[in-house]
């Protein structure tokens, strides 16, 4: 059985005494929502946190508010379940609600939050292992080692980001508040997230994401399909979420198309709106995205299935993604 290392544990019930308590713990200290992606990474020694600061007795970090017409602002530590159930959302944001409803399991998701999600660690093949399974290999550049197995001459980390969330956040322009001793920011979605295995997102550590901004829902649609071995439950070994905005006559006015777990980040795909706007959503534009997203998908090899078939896999989905909307539409 694997054990979790021992640790101090503090329940804040202010946002502001989190962000003090975690200051004053220093770097070797966690924030913890529903725990589902740190305490098996901790029982896997991959986080060793000394301090570990619970959010779920901030009241404030569960709140879901808004209407169709401002947009909805959720609280960092709004469950999946209550995203995948909440009725508006499933209407107006069927994207958002469908990717927390292909999230792990049923308990899992009614454990696991929003923010978590958001900031999931990536993932890889040879890092998400035991102790005593990573130490076997002389462990990685991720923690504990200096080589990368999956590229041993490259100087950096390709561990996967493998959140649903995440890809779905970026194509609607989703936005986050971060709180930390220095104050509030509001930032884009996309630009919490760097393409690195290790220094994957751009907060400060001792940040914490307080929300999460989902812009008005007139006037696009968004799409989320989610590729993995088991549909019962399974990482994505690729996400393709897809947005658009239609004139009456169908003709696309904007786009957005958007890549997970084939890179560390979130990858956008830019020829998505350029080949698109100005046109509808018929074969052949669907065809030539599709096509764009493929050259630059470069999945590696530290997650299920091969290499190839994942990559072809980007057209495919790709294509299915936006034929979703065309049928919606
Ligand atoms: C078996 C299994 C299957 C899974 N399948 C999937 C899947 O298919 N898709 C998927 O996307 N995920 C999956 N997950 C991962 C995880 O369950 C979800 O991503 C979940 O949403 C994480 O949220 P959490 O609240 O449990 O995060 P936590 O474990 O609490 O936190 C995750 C990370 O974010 C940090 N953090 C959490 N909240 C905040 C905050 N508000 N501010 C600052 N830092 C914060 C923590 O310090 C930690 O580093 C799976 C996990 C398991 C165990
Ligand atoms: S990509 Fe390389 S460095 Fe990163 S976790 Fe995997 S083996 Fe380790």
């Amino acid at each position: 059985m694997l054990r979790l290392p021992k640790f101090r544990y503090h329940e804040p019930r202010t946002i502001a005494e989190a962000v003090r308590l975690r200051a004053d713990a220093g770097p070797d200290c966690s924030y913890v929502a529903g725990g589902t992606d740190l305490y098996p990474n901790m029982k896997r020694r991959q986080q060793t946190p000394a301090t570990v600061i619970s959010l779920h007795r901030i009241p404030e970090l569960r709140e879901i508010r808004g209407t169709p017409e401002t947009g909805y602002t959720l609280g960092a530590c709004v469950t999946l379940t209550a995203i995948a159930e909440n009725p508006e959302l499933r209407k107006m944001y069927p994207a958002v609600s469908h990717a927390a409803a292909v999230i792990s399991t049923p308990l899992l998701r009614n454990m696991g939050t929003i923010g978590g999600n958001l900031l999931l660690d990536t993932r890889c093949n040879y890092y998400d292992q035991t102790f005593e399974w990573r130490k076997a290999i002389d462990f990685c550049m991720k923690r504990d080692g200096e080589i990368c197995w999956v590229a041993p001459s490259s100087p950096r980390c390709w561990a996967v980001q493998s959140s649903d969330g995440v890809p779905v956040a970026v194509v609607l322009n989703a936005e986050v508040t971060l709180v930390g001793p220095n104050g509030e920011r509001r930032i884009p979605a996309a630009a919490l997230y760097r393409n690195d295995g290790i220094q994957f997102l751009t907060k400060a550590p001792e940040e914490l994401l307080v929300a999460y901004h989902l812009p008005p829902a007139a006037g696009w649609r968004a799409v989320y399909r989610k590729l993995r071995r088991r549909e019962s439950f399974d990482f994505p070994v690729l996400g393709v979420a897809a947005m658009v905005s239609t004139d009456t006559d169908g003709t696309v006015r904007a786009a957005r198309v958007v890549l997970g777990a084939v890179a560390s980040y979130p990858q956008d795909v830019p020829e998505a709106s350029t080949i698109l706007v100005g046109n509808r959503l018929d074969e052949t534009t669907i065809g030539a995205v599709a096509d764009a997203a493929y050259r630059p998908a470069k999945p590696m090899d530290n997650t299920d299935f091969t290499l190839s078939w994942r990559k072809e896999m980007v057209r495919v989905h790709v294509q299915r993604a936006l034929m979703d909307l065309r049928i919606s539409s």
